[in-house]
This record gives structure tokens, C-alpha cells and sequence, in this order.
């Protein structure tokens, strides 16, 4: 065996997801010139010769990232071509192909399949993306389903993560916490469909819930409408895994603090009143929940007149120094550090 039985033993859950991530490619060199950017960022660049070009692969697996009692396949390939699509955007790219690789179990019928695939090739139509080909594998349990998405970008466009600047604004498109109050109706009714398979769904009047988890979209429309507005943002990445996560991820990198204010947030009224119906702050459902696919971005100052000019975006806050931090300024007029999972620190201060 390869492994040695003596050898110490870390677990996995010491280093957690983006831990593993650092740890596997902490010794990796780029060799190549026309590696503009490889790993950590949402896409990797490369020269392409006058264009660059943008890649990003996502994997989906049964039982971690979707589940089929509520999720219909034909949904599901549709949100596993735009999360990727969704990648592409964060880049400030255009998405042109994508490749999908499958491995499924014989539980899964032909029929089965043909209804991911209506979904996968619904987004290609949506998008403007060509299907270009992929893998099929078998697996002896559940469904993965791996899409690589290729973009490109004209020279000098190309928005990275570790770019932002002090006194720059921070925005956001769309509203937030959308997807994971979906996501905590449908569970709900797993739950008490288990219990008494008898029992009708009721998810009346909560379709945009719904909606927001089971069929997100990715935000080409803003990119469109800021390259028309003349707005380069000076950084950029998609709300995949919750605001918080991802202003870390923006300020980590591009070395600067920010101050998001609490007041500035969009959320529906009905992801409001869906979040406060399951005891869940909105704020927090829209700082941690993620999977709401928006784009979080930071533009020059002097660009204020014209992104508040675009329907659909909300000025959050500003960056700031690094030495002050990460920060929300909640209603109350409170100053609370933003953590990734930031629910305990967030309840400690009792809002
Ligand atoms: P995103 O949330 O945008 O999908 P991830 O957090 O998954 O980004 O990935 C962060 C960075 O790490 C990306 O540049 C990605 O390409 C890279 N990455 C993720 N997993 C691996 C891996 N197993 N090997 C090499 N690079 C990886
Ligand atoms: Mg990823």
C-alpha cells in the first residue's frame, strides 16, 4: 500500500475545504509564461494570444451538494452548468464552451439522464454556450456531475479577487440569502414528507425561495450592463458561499479591510420573512447563507453616479485598511468582525 502505517495522520477536518485546497497546491509552480493566473482565484487566465482565456471547473455530488428527493434533474443540470457560467462572470469574462463529465450509478435511468441534460443544454442555449464534451463514467453510488466552463476576455478586462483598493465601493447585484432560505423550506419538507409520505408540499407563495436554490442564474446581465456603463470593478467573485466567505476572500487577498453596513443589505421580503418564519436572522441568512450566485464586487469612487445607475445593484459598504478589519456595522450601530461562519460570533452580540 502507498500509505505508511506508521506515518501520522491528518484528518481532513482539521484543515477544512479551503485548507486542503492551500495544502495540496502550496508547492505547485507555474511553468508556463502564458499561465497568467493559475490557482486561487474564480477562474484560471491564460494568453491566448491577443484574448485570455478563462477556466474554472465545479463538481457537484449527490448527498453533499444536491439531493433528489426535492431536487428535479432537469433543475439540477441547469444550476451545475451556471455555477460555473457564474465563475466566467466573476472573471469579468465572456463563457463560450463547457465540458461535463458524469459518473452515475444504475439507479439512474436513460430518462433520467435525458432530463440533466434538457437542463445542461437549456443553460448552453441561455448562456450562449456550446456543449464541447466531457466524460461518462459509471460509479458505484450517486450521481457527479463535474463541469469544466471556458471564457474569454479581451485583454486588460480580466477582474481578479486581490485587487481592491482602499475607499473603493462595494456592491452587490440582486438580493441575498434567496438560496438558502430555499434550500431550508425544502429540507422542512423532507422532513415532514419522511414522516408522512401522505402530506402535501406546502410551499405556496414561496416560489422565489425556491427558485433562488433550485434554479439560480449567473449574472452575465450585470457584466453587460457595467462593460456598457464604462464600470471596470477593480475586484471581483461570485456569491457562492455566503457574502461573508467571500468579502474575506476579497480582502485576504487583495490585503484591505472593509466595512459592510447591516442596513445596506438587499434581501427580499420574502427571504426576510422565510428567514425570521425558521428563527434565522435575514442578515445572517444573507451574510453566511450562500448559493445565491451574485456578483460582489469594488469599483472606484468616482464610478457612484454610474453604478447606481444600474438597476439591481446595491452599494454595501467600502474598503478599507487592512489593520481595521473585515466588518459589519450592524443596525445598532455596532462594529462585528465578519468570520466565514460567522453565526456564533454574530448571535454572541445578540442581534
Ligand atoms: P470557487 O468557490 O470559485 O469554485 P474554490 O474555492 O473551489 O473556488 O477554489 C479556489 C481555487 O483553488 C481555484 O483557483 C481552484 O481552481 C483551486 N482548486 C480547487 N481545488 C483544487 C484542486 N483539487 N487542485 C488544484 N487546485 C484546486
Ligand atoms: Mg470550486
Amino acid at each position: 500500500m502507498f500509505e505508511d502505517q506508521n506515518a501520522k495522520r491528518t484528518e481532513l477536518s482539521e484543515l477544512g475545504e479551503f485548507g486542503l485546497i492551500n495544502h495540496i497546491t502550496k508547492n505547485v509552480v507555474i511553468n508556463h509564461p502564458g499561465t497568467i493566473c493559475g490557482i486561487g482565484d474564480d477562474a484560471a487566465v491564460f494568453d491566448a494570444g491577443g484574448k485570455q482565456m478563462l477556466v474554472t471547473c465545479d463538481i457537484l455530488a449527490e448527498g453533499v451538494h444536491f439531493d433528489l428527493t426535492y431536487t428535479p434533474l432537469k433543475h439540477l443540470g441547469y444550476k451545475a452548468a451556471v455555477v460555473n457560467i457564474s465563475d466566467i462572470a466573476a472573471m469579468n469574462g465572456t463563457p463560450k464552451q463547457i465540458l461535463v463529465g458524469i459518473s452515475v450509478s444504475n439507479r439512474f435511468s436513460v430518462e433520467a439522464i435525458d432530463e440533466l441534460y434538457a437542463g445542461i443544454l437549456l443553460a448552453c442555449e441561455r448562456y450562449k454556450v456550446d456543449l464541447a464534451g466531457g466524460d461518462t463514467t459509471s460509479s458505484r453510488s450517486g450521481l457527479f456531475i463535474s463541469i469544466t466552463a471556458i471564457g474569454e476576455a479581451e485583454q486588460g478586462t480580466v477582474v481578479y479577487r486581490n485587487t481592491a483598493k482602499e475607499n473603493n465601493l462595494i456592491c452587490v447585484s440582486g438580493d441575498l440569502g434567496g438560496a438558502y432560505t430555499g434550500l431550508l423550506l425544502l429540507e422542512r419538507e423532507k422532513k415532514t414528507f419522511e414522516a408522512n409520505p401522505d402530506m402535501q408540499p406546502e410551499l405556496d407563495g414561496y416560489d422565489y425561495a425556491l427558485e433562488r436554490q433550485l434554479k439560480p442564474e449567473a449574472r452575465m446581465d450585470i457584466i453587460r450592463e457595467l462593460k456598457a456603463a464604462g464600470v471596470l470593478p477593480t475586484a471581483m467573485i461570485d456569491i457562492s458561499d455566503g457574502l461573508a466567505s467571500e468579502i474575506l476572500h476579497i480582502c485576504n487577498d487583495s490585503k484591505k479591510g472593509a466595512v459592510i453596513y447591516e442596513e445596506k443589505l438587499p434581501i427580499d421580503t420574502i427571504v426576510a420573512s422565510i428567514a425570521n418564519e425558521f428563527g434565522i436572522e435575514p442578515a445572517i441568512a444573507a451574510l453566511n447563507g450562500g448559493e445565491d450566485y451574485e456578483l460582489l464586487f469594488s469599483v472606484d469612487m468616482k464610478d457612484y453616479d454610474k453604478v447606481m445607475a444600474i438597476p439591481g445593484i446595491t452599494i454595501i459598504g467600502h474598503i478599507t485598511d487592512e489593520a481595521s478589519g473585515v466588518n459589519l456595522m450592524s443596525n445598532s450601530g455596532s462594529l462585528i468582525p465578519i468570520q466565514a461562519q460567522g453565526w456564533n460570533h454574530y448571535h454572541d452580540n445578540n442581534i
